[in-house]
C-alpha cells in the first residue's frame, strides 16, 4: 500500500517510514505542506499520514486543498494532544481518522493498518511482470511454478520496479524508496541488492541495467 507521510521533523518521519514499512507498506516521505500536496497530486496514494503542524502551508490546508480537489486519498492526521479543536477542524475537513502526539509508534501503525482494512486496496493485488507474478496480499513471488523466497527489502525493491515496469529508476530514487532516507552507502546498496535479485530471480534477464540512468524491469522481448 502506497503510503505517503508529510512530517517536517525528519528524524520522526523517518523513524515513522522504517515501523511502516515493516508492516509491509510502502511509505514515501515529504517534510513540507506544498512538496505533499504535489505529491498527492501527481501520484495515486492510497493513504496520507498528515501531521498538522508544518511550517507554511500547515496540515489542515493540506487537507482543505486535497478534499477542494475532491482526492479521496484516505487522511490519518497527528494532531497536538489535548487541542480537541485540532480534532475537530481535521475532521470536520474530511480526514478519516486522527491520532494524539505523541503516540506510540505501534498505535500509528495499527491505525494505519485499520484504515486500510477499512477501505480495500484499490490497486491491483498481484504484480506480473513476464512470467515473474508478485502477490502483494500475502508477498508471495513465484517465477514461472518456482517460488521464491526475499528478505523485506528485497520485496520492496522488486516491488518498486514492478509496479512501473519499463520505467528508468535511478540508484538514488530506489534508494530512497527502499532505504527511505538518503544513504551514505545508497548507490553500492542498491547495486547489492540489483545483484541479489537477479540471482534469485533473473534468468531469463528481466531486469536490466540502462547506463548512466539507473535500472528497469521489463518483459523478454
Ligand atoms: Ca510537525
Amino acid at each position: 500500500m502506497q503510503t505517503l507521510v508529510v512530517e517536517d521533523e525528519v528524524r520522526l518521519a523517518q523513524h515513522i517510514s522504517r515501523a511502516l514499512i515493516e508492516a509491509g507498506h510502502e511509505p514515501t516521505m515529504v517534510h513540507d505542506g506544498e512538496t505533499a500536496l504535489g505529491e498527492a497530486e501527481a501520484k495515486h496514494y492510497d493513504l496520507i499520514v498528515l501531521d498538522v503542524m508544518l511550517p507554511g502551508m500547515d496540515g489542515f490546508e493540506v487537507l482543505r486543498r486535497l478534499r477542494g480537489a475532491k482526492m479521496d486519498t484516505r487522511v490519518l492526521i497527528l494532531t497536538a494532544r489535548g487541542e480537541v479543536s485540532d480534532r475537530v477542524t481535521g475532521l470536520g475537513l474530511g480526514a478519516d481518522d486522527d491520532l494524539e502526539k505523541p503516540y506510540a509508534t505501534q498505535d500509528l501503525v495499527a491505525r494505519v493498518s485499520a484504515l486500510r482494512r477499512r477501505f480495500p486496496e484499490k490497486a491491483p493485488i498481484k504484480l506480473k511482470v513476464g512470467d515473474l507474478v508478485l502477490n502483494l496480499a500475502d508477498r508471495e513471488l513465484y517465477r514461472g511454478p518456482r517460488r521464491i523466497e526475499l528478505s523485506a527489502r528485497e520485496l520492496t525493491l522488486l516491488r518498486v520496479l514492478m509496479r512501473e515496469p519499463g520505467r528508468i529508476f535511478s540508484r538514488t530514487e530506489l534508494c530512497e524508496r527502499v532505504w527511505e532516507r538518503e544513504h551514505d552507502y545508497g548507490v553500492k546498496l542498491v547495486e547489492a541488492f540489483i545483484s541479489r535479485l537477479r540471482k534469485k530471480i533473473d534468468s531469463p534477464p528481466l531486469i536490466h541495467t540502462v547506463r548512466y540512468l539507473g535500472y528497469t524491469i521489463r518483459e523478454p522481448e
